[in-house]
């Protein structure tokens, strides 16, 4: 049984909408979130998803092959069983740690490609307070400049975790989460990260599969800050 956003907030006695921090005056947060640019969501101070900018996230998910990942679900989970790879995990731990010591935003610069769209994103985050008391974090993605380019199906992730068992044995590609320059095999130098565009050119293909990291240059850049 799934029930929409609104009907879950009736639903949800008025201690737990408290504790979640979706009482802000006369408006829900999630309604908040779903009026500003971007996409938006917010954590309780469990890194439980406690609002959601439905029409957005909803769109992604779907652009993403994951419908069924819809904002409504999210409710209630945990931020970091959605986040792939144990170092972009530990780098949103940082931000959301940093952000609730200084009561300043925090930006992560970051790229979330799709086959034909070459995308930056700018990703915010900000803790989410009454005057005394910090309830929460706030995460605004916004994409600051999208390029159509020819498809690179090595950003195809629903194809990619559609692959049959035996495809399954495909040779591994590194994914830097962060700025989307991939690795084949196992080499540790650091010039072995690059472009999708060069790995093409170089004669990669999609026929592998994809792990989510973190390239050396993000990995210094991340946790150094
Ligand atoms: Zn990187």
């Amino acid at each position: 049984m799934t029930h929409g956003i609104q009907e879950a907030v009736a639903l949800a006695p008025a201690r737990l909408k408290k504790s979640l921090g979706m009482e802000i005056g006369p408006w829900e947060l999630g309604d908040v979130l779903d009026a500003v640019d971007g996409i938006a969501y917010a954590v309780d101070l469990d890194y439980r998803i406690s609002a959601v900018g439905r029409t957005r996230w909803n769109e992604s998910a779907t652009n993403n092959g994951a419908p069924e990942l819809g904002a409504t679900l999210m409710l209630g989970q945990n931020l970091f069983d959605f986040i792939q790879g144990d170092d972009v995990r530990e780098i949103y731990r940082r931000s959301i740690e940093k952000t609730m010591e200084t009561l300043q935003p925090v930006a992560l610069a970051m790229r979330c490609d799709s086959p034909e769209i070459r995308r930056e994103l700018r990703l915010a985050i900000t803790p989410l307070r009454t005057a005394t008391i910090v309830r929460g974090v706030l995460f605004q993605s916004l994409a600051v400049d999208e390029q159509v380019r020819p498809p690179m199906d090595l950003f195809d992730f629903k194809a990619l975790i559609d692959f049959t068992d035996a495809e399954r044995l495909l040779p591994l590609v590194s994914l830097c989460s962060f700025c989307a320059r991939v690795k084949q095999a196992a080499s540790p130098a650091e010039s072995a990260w690059i472009d999708a565009e060069e790995y093409y050119q170089l004669g990669g293909t999609s026929k592998v599969r994809i792990s989510h990291g973190l390239c050396p240059e993000c990995y210094r850049e991340h946790y150094e800050m």
